[in-house]
Order: structure tokens, then C-alpha cells, then sequence
């Protein structure tokens, strides 16, 4: 039975809204008591005024979006998954919405009068939409974020502080808390670090990275497991990176294997981006074709993309959606990898021993098998034999 609360009450709307994938164990509510904080505010002080435009940051399933749908807005955002739901809720809330979907590696255009933000949980993330937003701010916008207690550090109020302005809290209420910014620090030019740029020397890598791609510095220790295990590594026509962050593992196989056609994939954007950047830096590869470029693919696991018939997956699953930890998302990728494999292809995940992947692989693929383990990490093996 689906026990989610999925009915926002706010001064602006009646919603009912979900998460996606709905259903399939993802039974949290879409929203958070700093979006209700934040609403309340707003009515409050009787924001927004008509004719504003407003710019919303990391709204995470729309809940922002579709209660202030009568204004105009742009929705920017990392994620895939935060516009597609935003999508699916402003159809499902039969809203008439003027709502620009724009993705972190494009840039808002203009002036806003009120900017809305969620917090996020990389501090380099926010960093960065700090550092943007200074061009499409003026004496009068109203900045106000917003997030849960726990996550809300000193540094993001100093973040705020550094770039933008004044900064002042609201008290806690339901364990949300808002941020109130000033702006007059708008027109002080402050370059930005990223994307950044590393020399990975033990794999010979130059590897740039946007704000929110995993792993900022320096190879993940997960990451460096599995590329240890590459002398066991299957040829493969078409490999698929699953959630790919700034793309090693996809490069290094095509380093590799030259012939093999490497598909990268990820639900950030920035990820994908960085990806891409990466595998046609000819530091890094000579093997790379023009129409390559279409081989990188914001999505959600797979399910935006038409892939099939594949040779081998490689995955290093997240263990998080936005603040929520759980395996979720792993099994979402798992499943649909079993679909995308062909006959005999195989999936390659590594993972913490402890969150014992094997015995969702078995119960998938009725097969599963240990690469190698060390004493925080497994690399297994499923192929699909049916
Ligand atoms: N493969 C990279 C590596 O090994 O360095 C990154 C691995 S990181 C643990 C997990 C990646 O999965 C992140 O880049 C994250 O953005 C991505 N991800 C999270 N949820 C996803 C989803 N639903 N669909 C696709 N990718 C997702």
C-alpha cells in the first residue's frame, strides 16, 4: 500500500505531488518543511508581486515551481530527475504554467526580482549559483533560501555572505530554516574556481569538473578499485558508464579498448558535461570520433535513453537522491541494465561491502559473482543468461 503524504497545503496552492519514479519504494514526500518555510514566507510578506520574474534554484520535485506556477519562472537546476518530476506534477496538478526548465550548465538570462533557493548538499554547487546569479540580480531582487537544519552549516550562510551580501536567518521551524541575503556585493567581480581542472598523474588523466560532479579532487577510492580490476575487463562493442560523473571509468575503457563505443550517463547534468569535456581532451584520448558527441546522455538510470543490446554496464552507484540515502536509485539502475544487456552481456557494479549489492544481483540476474574484494569494497559481476 502507498502510505505517502503526497497533499501539499500551502497560502498559494493545493497540490498533490510526487517524487518519480513514483511508487517502487520511493514513498518520501515530494517536498520539505523548508519549502513550506519558504512558502509561508512568501505569503507573508505578499510575495511575489505580479509581473516578477523569478528564478528557482534546486527546487527538487517542483514544489516551489508548481505552488508559484502563476508567475513567471525558471526552474534551474543539476538534476534531471528535479525537472522531469516538476514536469510530471505541474501535468498531474492540471497547472497552466510558464515554467523554463533550464539545466546548471546554461545560464539564466536577465534580471529576477525574487530568487528562491533550495540549498544543496555540495557546497561547491551552491558556490557556483552564487557566483552566476550576481549577473541577473539588482538593488531590488529579493534572494531567500532555504533548507533543512541539519544540512545548513555555517559555511553556506558565510557563502552567501562572501558573494552576494548581508545575511541574516529566520528561527528554525519544523527543523527548517530560511536564509535572507543581501545583494550589494553584486557588482564586486569574483572570478569562479570552476569548472576545475586536476591532473589525476596515476592514471594519466586531465580531468575537468563542474560544481556538483562527484569526487571533487581527487580519485574515489571505489573508482580506483574498479579501474584496478581492468586487466579482467570483458571486450566490449557498446559499454555503457552508468552514472558517469566526470567519466574515468568510461575513458579509461576506451583508452583500452579503442574500437569499443563508450555511452556515458548520468542524471546531473554537469556530470554528463564534464564527461564529454573530458573524453575529447586529446591529453586524455586519440580515439575519439565526431559522433561521439551524441553518446552522452542525461538520464534518469536509463530510461531516456533508447540503449540496447549492450556488451557490458560499469557502476558505481550513488547511495543518495538529493539528502536521501538508500539503495533505490542502485536497484533502479540495476533493473534496468538487465533490459539493456544483451544476451551474455554483463554488469560491473563496485560497491561497499556493506551494502550487500550480490543479493539484489542474484534475485535479478540469478547469477552474481565476485571480481574482487577488498576490505571496503566488492567489484561483482551479473550476466544476463535468459
Ligand atoms: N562513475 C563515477 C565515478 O566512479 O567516479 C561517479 C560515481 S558516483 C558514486 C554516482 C553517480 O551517479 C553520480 O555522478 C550521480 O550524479 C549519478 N546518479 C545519481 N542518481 C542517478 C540516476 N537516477 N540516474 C543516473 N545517474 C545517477
Amino acid at each position: 500500500m502507498d502510505t505517502t503524504n503526497t497533499l501539499l497545503q500551502s497560502p498559494f496552492a493545493e497540490l498533490k505531488l510526487h517524487r518519480i519514479p513514483r511508487g517502487q519504494g520511493n514513498n518520501l514526500r515530494a517536498w520539505d518543511a523548508a519549502d513550506e518555510l519558504i512558502l509561508q514566507h512568501l505569503a507573508e510578506q505578499q510575495l511575489p508581486q505580479d509581473g516578477n520574474r523569478l528564478l528557482i534554484i534546486n527546487d527538487s520535485f517542483g514544489a516551489l515551481s508548481c505552488s508559484l506556477s502563476n508567475f513567471s519562472i525558471t526552474h534551474w537546476s543539476d538534476s534531471l530527475i528535479s525537472q522531469l518530476a516538476c514536469k510530471e506534477n505541474i501535468k498531474s496538478n492540471q497547472l497552466t504554467a510558464d515554467i523554463n526548465l533550464l539545466k546548471s550548465t546554461s545560464n539564466p538570462s536577465g534580471i529576477y526580482d525574487l530568487v528562491l533557493i533550495k540549498v544543496p548538499k555540495t557546497l561547491a554547487l551552491l558556490e557556483h549559483q552564487l557566483i552566476t546569479l550576481k549577473d541577473h540580480i539588482s538593488d531590488n531582487t529579493v534572494v531567500i533560501a532555504g533548507g533543512m537544519v541539519k544540512y545548513l552549516q555555517k559555511s553556506y550562510q558565510q557563502l552567501f555572505e562572501q558573494y552576494l551580501g548581508t545575511t541574516t536567518t529566520s528561527l528554525a521551524v519544523k527543523k527548517a530554516r530560511l536564509i535572507f541575503s543581501g545583494t550589494e556585493k553584486k557588482d564586486q567581480a569574483m572570478p569562479s574556481p570552476y569548472p576545475l581542472q586536476n591532473d589525476y598523474q596515476e592514471i594519466d588523466l586531465q580531468i575537468s569538473q563542474h560544481a556538483n560532479v562527484f569526487a571533487k579532487d581527487k580519485l574515489d577510492i571505489g573508482t580506483r578499485f574498479m579501474l584496478q580490476q581492468y586487466d579482467k575487463l570483458p571486450k566490449a562493442n557498446q559499454l555503457v558508464d552508468l552514472g558517469c560523473g566526470n567519466g574515468i571509468l568510461g575513458i579509461m575503457v576506451k583508452r583500452q579498448q579503442p574500437e569499443c563505443q563508450v555511452y556515458f550517463v548520468d542524471e546531473s547534468f554537469m556530470a554528463v558535461d564534464s564527461a564529454k569535456d573530458n573524453y575529447f581532451n586529446p591529453v586524455n584520448l586519440d580515439s575519439q570520433q565526431e559522433q561521439d558527441k551524441d553518446n552522452f546522455l542525461p538520464s534518469n538510470c536509463l530510461q531516456q535513453t533508447t540503449l540496447a543490446d549492450i556488451d557490458l554496464i560499469l557502476c558505481n552507484p550513488p547511495f543518495h537522491q538529493s539528502n536521501t540515502v538508500g539503495d533505490q536509485i542502485a536497484w533502479q539502475m540495476f533493473k534496468q541494465s538487465h533490459k539493456a544487456l544483451k544476451q551474455g552481456g554483463k554488469l560491473w557494479i563496485v560497491g561497499n561491502r556493506h551494502l550487500s549489492y550480490h543479493v539484489k544481483l542474484k534475485r535479478l540476474f540469478g547469477n552474481c559473482r565476485t571480481i574482487a574484494s577488498n576490505k571496503k569494497f566488492v567489484i561483482l559481476e551479473a550476466i544476463h543468461d535468459s
